[in-house]
């Protein structure tokens, strides 16, 4: 018998009928002998109509009063979930973040879990329950609720199976595993059967959403074993233990199930993010210091930098990005710094997306980004920020330009399912 986590994104939750389709699922692993344990979203477009309404009330909301209205959703599925599966017959019981407690830092609307306390979890399963967990939510310290970020529920999901030493955590959502890249945009991705932790989680960091990044962290950290898969299923589907969707592997797992390892694994797309410009900035040791220190201190993440080269009169520009969602924030604290910092004009940009090809391969293989900039520039796609790491390279291009880029870069690294294989 084994221990197993299921968790359930937000349009496998979204009304009574697909729940009921959950619930089934849930069933069926518990009849296969598991003592299991699930983690659910809230219902699909739930979480960006709580959010909506926080920013109505408040454009600067605060982030402690942001979490206790967002993390509403997943009690709602949480409960629902436990209800549908006694109806089924199951014993079931809903665990709040606060009841288990799922303890995380104060840094509220982007918490970091501590420890989730097993006791009361492993008590209910000892019993034949099935224990049913909101995904997103924690308690803080000074005993507030939390939430984790947007996608946060999968990282519950390995945090729980962590905590229980859960033979597998299955996340199940809308598509039946990792693809090349999104197969919403490129109908050619191809399904990946096994991808390595180091490479989900730089695809997960660069846009990826199909697992939060901590997630994949967490999950590498804690030898979580961990697949993605579709709760879109029908009855005779083949069952989750013969691994129907994409493991997340160690390399040397790796090793034993792929002859040769592909240059490139994937290609993700990030529209999140926004470009901030600070022109005429004095060329002088300590000014982007004055920049990205009070950026670090509001907790915002800067990720692609440029500085250019020098103007006359010793000044220059610095471009960068920050998350859509913290531009107004930065632009703000930017605006106060205007005199420490001595920046002439300040130009931001939402308009803008990141793209990125992520491979392990690439660690040993010259000309990968070579072969991105010709592909873009064949199909005149305009290049406004470069930043690359030992397995990624990453560009900054005009928002519109998202899918046709994807598709063109995917074409040109050869990863194309041909038509008997899609
Ligand atoms: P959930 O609500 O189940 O958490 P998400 O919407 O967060 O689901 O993540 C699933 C989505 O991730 C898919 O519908 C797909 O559009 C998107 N996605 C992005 N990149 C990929 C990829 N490489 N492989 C699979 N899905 C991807
Ligand atoms: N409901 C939350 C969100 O939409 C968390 C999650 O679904 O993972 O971000
Ligand atoms: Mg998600």
């Amino acid at each position: 018998m084994g221990r197993i986590v299921m968790k359930f994104g937000g349009t496998s939750m979204a009304g009574s009928e697909r729940i009921r389709r959950v619930a089934n699922i849930v069933r069926r692993q518990q009849a296969a002998g598991h003592e299991v344990a699930v983690v659910v979203s809230a219902m699909a477009g739930e979480t960006d109509r709580l959010v909506n309404f926080c920013r109505e009330a408040n454009p600067l909301y605060d982030p402690a009063e942001y979490d206790v209205v967002v993390a509403s959703g997943e009690q709602v599925t949480s409960g629902l979930l436990a209800l549908t599966l006694q109806a089924l017959g199951c014993k079931a019981r809903s665990w709040l973040g606060w009841q288990l407690p799922i303890h995380t830092d104060d840094a509220h609307a982007k918490a970091r879990i501590g420890e989730v306390e097993n006791e009361a979890l492993l008590a209910s399963m000892a019993a034949g329950e099935i224990a049913v967990i909101p995904g997103f939510q924690g308690l803080s310290d000074h005993g507030r609720i939390t939430t984790l970020g947007r996608g946060g529920s999968d990282t519950s999901a390995v945090a729980v199976a962590a905590a229980i030493q859960a033979d597998r955590c299955d996340i199940y959502t809308d598509v039946d595993g990792v693809y090349t890249t999104d197969p919403r945009i490129v109908a050619k991705a191809r399904k990946l059967k096994y991808v390595t932790y180091e490479e989900m989680l730089e695809l997960a960091s660069v846009g990826s959403k199909v697992l939060q990044t901590r997630s994949v962290s967490l999950a590498m950290k804690e030898g979580v074993r961990v697949q993605v898969l579709s709760s879109f299923i029908d009855d005779d589907a083949t069952p989750a233990d013969e691994i129907p969707g994409t493991m997340i592997v160690s390399d040397e797992e790796l090793e034993g199930h792929e002859m040769e390892r592909q240059l490139i694994t994937g290609i993700a797309a990030d529209k999140n993010e926004a470009k901030i410009i600070l022109t005429r900035v004095p060329d002088r040791p300590g000014a982007v210091a004055t920049i990205f220190g009070p950026l670090a201190q509001a907790n915002i993440n800067v990720d692609m930098i440029i500085q250019n080269v020098g103007r006359d009169k010793g000044e220059t520009d610095v471009t960068f990005t920050v998350p859509a969602a913290d531009l107004l924030r930065a632009q703000t604290l930017l605006e106060a710094q205007k005199a420490a910092i001595g920046y002439n004009r300040i130009i931001s940009d939402s308009k803008v997306a990141k793209i990125s090809v992520v491979g392990v391969g690439m660690k040993s293989h010259a000309g990968v980004a070579a072969t991105m900039f010709r592909a873009m520039a064949d199909r005149g796609i305009n290049i406004q920020a470069i930043s690359t790491s030992e397995i990624k390279v990453s560009v900054l291009i005009d928002e519109d330009e998202t899918e046709l880029a994807v598709r063109v870069l995917h074409t040109a690294y050869g990863m194309d399912a041909t038509d008997e294989a899609a």
